[in-house]
């Protein structure tokens, strides 16, 4: 069965509600709860193409529990156009990164312990997870009121918050397939299709996967210090599935097949296909290093993307228009040392300074 809703998570100036649809699907049989989130950032359109994948894939497979999908989750970012581009990533008017404006850090957790000493187990997890929805709306209520990208972002996070799994789909500018993975989770990895795998610290800087694993791996950590083993609740990441302004229907069907691996392996899906046999790279946050334009030019990009790449092999030729008749005009750009190239900027004309690749480095095989 499918039900559509739909959430409002702002209003412009000339009164036009901001409404976010909500569609969930389920079999009536009884399960985890999952929520999918798209295109967040206004030009990452790719992950709507692949929760529409899913649901065609979902309706032809034995489903328990309750998949909740979110496509065109931030109605402003995407309408955000400059000329033919597709704007999206920061608030305009703050220039706050809409994908780093989620609630977090705020929970007290060994205050929240002390204060429900008689909980434990399904209640214990009902009762901090009713909490954590509570914490969202509260804030939305505030009579100082919240920002154009909290009211947004709150408002996603207590939907999210009612799961037990949260999948926040993006891409990178020119990117290959890549998964920010919580480092206590890194063991899901290897039942997603997706060959580059960063592994996140469990902290939280405002991101929604943060948002949703974080408050758990803290009762974890406060509940094993009282002597209690209890598992995490809830797992989230952020699957980054190609790249911005770009829809690809074929890319998007074998996203919802590893999507349905996943769930497979979490138990909400019977006869899920097995995950692809595949090489898996995986690096610790810290290693996912930025590599900086030298200097003002003009680039042709030449390293492929989501492969291991040795030391002084070429990344960029870069074109310095400025040089002709006086020195060396197109300059090749060598990887400084052995790395995987997970993405590189979207245009090919660049300052001094603009990130230019993102590159895995200290990279193990899954
Ligand atoms: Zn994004």
């Amino acid at each position: 069965m499918l039900n559509k809703e739909s959430i409002t998570v702002g209003q412009l100036a000339t009164g036009q509600a901001l409404d976010v649809p909500v569609y969930r699907y389920n079999q009536g049989r009884p399960g985890p709860k999952v929520y999918i989130q798209a295109n967040l950032h206004g030009a990452e359109v790719q992950g709507n193409a692949v929760l529409l994948a899913l649901l065609e894939r979902l309706k032809t497979l034995e489903v328990y529990g309750e998949v909740t999908l979110v496509p065109l989750s931030n109605p402003m970012g995407i309408n955000q156009k400059s000329g033919e581009f597709t704007l999206g990533r920061f608030d305009p008017v703050t220039g706050v990164n809409w994908n780093r404006q989620y609630l977090g850090d705020h929970i007290d957790v060994e205050a929240w312990l002390d204060a429900n000493p008689e909980l434990s187990g399904d209640a214990l997890t009902h009762a901090f997870r009713a909490h954590l929805v509570e914490q969202c709306e509260t804030r939305l209520v505030n009579p100082w009121g919240v920002s154009t990208g909290q009211h947004l972002c709150y408002r996603l996070q207590a939907l999210a918050h009612e799961h037990d799994i949260v999948l926040d789909l993006h891409t990178g500018p020119k990117s290959c397939r890549h998964l920010y993975c919580p480092e206590i989770l890194k063991a899901q990895a290897s039942h997603l299709n997706i060959p580059c795998v960063l592994l996140m610290p469990n902290e939280f800087a405002g991101a929604l996967d943060e948002a949703c694993f974080h408050p758990w791996w803290q009762l974890q950590q406060a509940l094993a210090k009282r002597g209690h083993n209890q598992a995490m609740a809830v797992q989230a990441y952020t699957l980054e599935l190609g790249s911005q302004e770009l829809i690809d229907i074929e890319a998007a069907d074998q996203d919802a097949i590893g999507i349905t691996s996943f769930l497979g392996n979490n138990g909400v899906i019977a006869d899920a296909p097995a995950p692809a046999k595949m090489d898996r790279y995986a690096c610790l946050l810290k290693d996912y290093r930025k590599l900086h334009a030298p200097g003002g030019a003009m680039v042709e990009y030449l390293a492929p993307l989501g492969e291991p790449l040795k030391a002084g092999e070429p990344l960029a030729r870069l074109l310095k228009l400025e040089q002709i008749g006086q020195g060396q005009v197109v300059e090749t750009l060598n990887l400084p040392q052995d790395a995987i190239p997970v993405l590189h900027f979207a245009s090919a004309a660049v300052h001094q300074g603009t990130e230019l690749y993102k590159l895995m480095t200290n990279y193990y095989k899954l």
